[in-house]
Formats: C-alpha cells, structure tokens, sequence
C-alpha cells in the first residue's frame, strides 16, 4: 500500500514559534525533540454523499481503537461528523467556524473528545458562509494549517473531512495535508469526476503544498458482485498503473483494500449517535473499516496488533463457532414459531403465506420447505413449477388477465400444452419480434451461453475504457 513508512521527518511546515506569554501552552509545541508530524489525510470528493463522512468517523474511530491519537475536523457546513458520536456542545463551544475565521481562537478552543484517543473539531452550518468571508482574508488558504500546527505533537493522525466542493475550505484542507483519500463509489461518472479531482491536487503541489500525495481510493458502499463495480476497479488500478514513477501526486495512488461493501449498518449508526465500532461491531461495514485501518497501519509502520473492541476477530473474521450456530439456529426456530403464532392460523409453517419474514425466518423456512409449497400460486409461477401439470393448472394463473396475456405465462403454457396451433406459434413469435416490452423473459431453462465472469468484466472494461481515452486520468 504505502511502499514507505511513516518516518519521524522533518516538519514539512515547522511550527511557529510560540511568542512569550503567547496563546501556544509551554510543551506543547516546543519540546526537546521536534514532536512528531502526525500523518494528515484530506479525505477529498467534490461529489456529495459518496461516503467521506462515514469514512472520516470509522477510519478514525478504527485508528483510535488501535491505540492512535486521532483528531478529525469537520469541514463539511452539512456538520454530518459530530451526529455520529452523540455528542451535544453547547452554543459556547467553539467551532471549525471560528478556528478559521477568528484570530484569537485557539484550536483547544475547539477541540472536543468523542471517545478515548479520539478529538474532533465540529462544523457549524455558517460555515457554508465561511468560504467568502475566507475568501477576503490575506492568506486565506493556509489558515487551517497554521491553527493545526500547534498540536501537532499531540496526535498521530489527522483527518480532513472536506465539503463536496473544491473551494477556499478544500484547498486549506489540501495545503495541509500530506495525503489525499478519495472516497468514491466503483462506477463509471464517480471515475470521471476523479480526473477533475486530481488536477485540483497537482495544482496545489504545484505551489502551496509539494509534497501532497493521493495515496488512496477508498471505494465505498461497494457491490462486490457487480461486474460493471469490479470493471471499473480494473480500469482505476490499470490508470494508476501508468504513473508509476511519474512525478504527479498520484505515483504511488493505490486502491484500499478492501472495498467497504454498502452495509445499511453504517447509515444507521450515526442516527444513534456512534460509530460503526459502538453501534454494531461485527458487521461488514466495522470490518472493512477495521481491515483498511489495520493495513494502513502496517504500511505507515504503526502499531497494528491491539484493537480495542469486538470488531476484530468478529463474525466475519471467523467461521462461526458450533456453540454460536446452535444458538443462531434456536433463535431462528422461536422466531418462526413466533411468526406462526401471529398468523393465528396453523401450527404448521406454511412457506408461502405472507407473514412479513425476518430473513432468518426466510432462511429457516427455505431448509424446511413442504411438498405443499409446490401447489402454491407463487411457486406455480416459477419456471420449475411450470413444469408440473400441477402447476399449469393452477386457478390464479389461468384467471388472471394480466396473467393470461403476460408473454411469461404463454411460454409456459406453451411448453405445457402442446396442442398449441403453429399459426398461434407463430403470432407469439412475430409478437417477440415487434413488441420489445412484452418480450418474455429468457427461461431460466434454457442453457445460458457460457459466459465467464472475466469475459463480463472485460467488455464493461471495454465500454469504461471508451470514453476515457479522449482525456481520462491522462494529465
Ligand atoms: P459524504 O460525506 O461524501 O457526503 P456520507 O459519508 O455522508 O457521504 O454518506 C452518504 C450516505 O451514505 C449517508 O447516509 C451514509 O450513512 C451512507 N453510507 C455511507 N457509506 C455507506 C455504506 N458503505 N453502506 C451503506 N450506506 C453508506
Ligand atoms: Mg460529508
């Protein structure tokens, strides 16, 4: 990932010297030894909603649980951060508002803590305002980094949570920091808005900060079994590829690992107040943060082995346990009786009356499938069922207008009834023909051309590749 570790170096932008009686408290910005640079990361995309703001709490809470010193800073006027750690401040508490803005507010000022080993510095909607105020100020793009300056010895890592825009509040977020991480989703517009995204940073290394680096893509609410996702994955790593060695800030850019699957977990944490590692630990959303923050670590060369909480070494990190399987199987089984009962029907589960299924109860009920199941509407219109005479006699099926004229159905009727005439044959056939939208859909039984999932993923590749060529990543 990061090929070099993260070495004590020397302060890309040295401390200013705290003045006597000045606002800097003795030790802390100067001791003995120049305090270590902690790592700070812009997580950057001028688009909304793409996942910086989930990504910022959990990476952050992750490197917390692994004995980091993190502080996050909202920079966002949505102020989505601080909802995720239920943290009420009062009208006195100071803001990223005034930490840019006002002269004398310090950033102790505004420094609040969410959890052990976990700072954050909150927005404030104003903050939407804040870009023309900045915008007046001499210096205006390197305020942040002189008001972060100060404490930089108290935390190992930094996050930059930017607002989805490239203005005034994401060029001082870029100046400061050392390393971008573009939060985006694996498809094809988001692969377009990356290159816009880069030339905003090779501009910035072009004069305010030299040394910044994009060192990763951090695919969120990632669908992994999607072919056009896994086409574009290929396309991102084979662009990066290509720089390798080039002096843009994007060389040594590589994909995280691993993608964050799309987890409903993560959108209903922040409406408890927590973070994926306090709301539900052993879910994928807690997982794939806490394998990024574990390679991170390892490649930044920081300690890796001690998460503090359930997340590791949780569902997901092993098979589960006979005792756990027993339980899970107990609770599946009083929640189909419990589903039973509601129905006030039958002891009997019947697996196709509409009792609203909790998917445990589903899957319960899918390993005990009765004979009786086949007899019903639901299943008479699947293409196995269709098979059965049973099935093709089936009342619903046959009275249903909608289900009479429904292409689905005369297939199925037709491979049924052979007495069918040619010439009604062939009405359906021109109708095939001429009427995209009542095209039947293909049988499930006709033998599907072979198709590899390679040979899927290389022509979306193909497709991706297309529009990329006039002026993709391509500086
Ligand atoms: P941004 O900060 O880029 O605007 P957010 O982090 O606020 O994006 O995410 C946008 C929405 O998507 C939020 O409701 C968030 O809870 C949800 N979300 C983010 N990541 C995931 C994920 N992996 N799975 C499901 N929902 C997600
Ligand atoms: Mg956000």
């Amino acid at each position: 990932m990061h090929e070099e570790p993260h070495e004590p170096q020397p302060e890309l932008h040295p401390s200013p010297a705290p003045e006597a009686g000045g606002d800097v408290e003795a030790g802390e910005a100067i001791d003995a030894e120049p305090a270590r640079k902690p790592r700070v990361i812009a997580l950057l995309n001028q688009k909304g909603g793409v996942g910086k703001t989930t990504s910022t709490v959990n990476l952050g809470a992750a490197f917390a649980r692994y004995g980091q010193r993190v502080l996050l800073v909202d920079l966002d006027p949505q102020s989505n951060l601080s909802l995720h750690f239920g943290v009420e401040s009062g009208p006195e508490q100071r803001t990223i508002r005034d930490l840019l803005l006002d002269p004398t507010c310090r950033i102790e000022d505004a420094v609040q803590t969410a959890r052990p080993g976990l700072d954050f510095i909150p927005a404030v909607t104003e903050l939407a305002l804040v870009e023309g105020e900045l915008a007046q100020q001499e210096g205006m793009q390197t305020v942040l980094r002189s008001k972060l300056e100060p404490v930089y010895g108290n935390y190992d890592v930094v996050l930059l949570d930017c607002p989805p825009s490239l203005g005034v509040l994401s060029v001082n977020a870029l100046t400061v920091a050392d390393e971008v991480f573009v939060p985006m989703q694996a498809h094809y517009l988001p692969l377009r808005g990356l290159e816009k995204l880069l030339q905003t940073v090779h501009l910035i290394s072009q004069g305010l900060n030299p040394t910044i680096r994009v060192t990763g893509i951090l695919l969120c609410m990632h669908d992994g079994s999607s072919s056009h996702a896994r086409a574009v994955i290929g396309e991102i790593e084979s662009q990066l590829a290509q720089f390798r060695g080039m002096d843009v800030p994007w060389s040594t850019a590589t994909v995280l690992d691993p993608p964050v699957r799309r987890n409903i977990k993560l959108a209903e944490a922040p409406s408890f107040g927590q973070t994926i590692f306090d709301y539900a630990p052993h879910c994928p959303g807690a997982d794939d943060y806490r394998r990024i923050a574990e390679q991170l670590l390892a490649g930044w060369g920081l300690p890796n082995t001690a998460f503090d909480g359930a997340g590791r070494g949780g569902a997901s990190d092993a098979a589960p346990s006979p005792k756990r399987k027993r339980k899970s199987a107990q609770r599946a089984k009083r929640e189909v009786s419990a589903a039973v009962k509601k129905t006030g029907k039958s002891k009997k589960v019947n697996p196709t009356s509409k009792v609203k299924k909790s998917p445990k109860v589903a899957k319960a009920m899918k390993t005990t499938k009765s004979p009786k199941a086949a007899e019903s509407p639901k299943a008479a219109k699947s293409p196995k069922a269709a098979k059965s005479p049973k099935a093709a006699k089936s009342p619903k099926a046959a009275k249903s207008p909608k289900a009479a004229k429904s292409p689905k159905v005369t297939k199925s009727s037709k491979s049924s009834t052979t007495k069918k005439s040619a010439a009604a044959q062939k009405t359906i056939r021109t109708k095939k023909t001429t009427n995209r939208s009542s095209r039947p859909r293909k049988s499930s039984k006709a033998p599907k051309p072979a198709r590899s999932k390679q040979m899927r993923v290389a022509k979306q590749t193909k497709r991706i590749r297309r529009p990329l060529r006039s002026g993709g990543l391509s500086l």
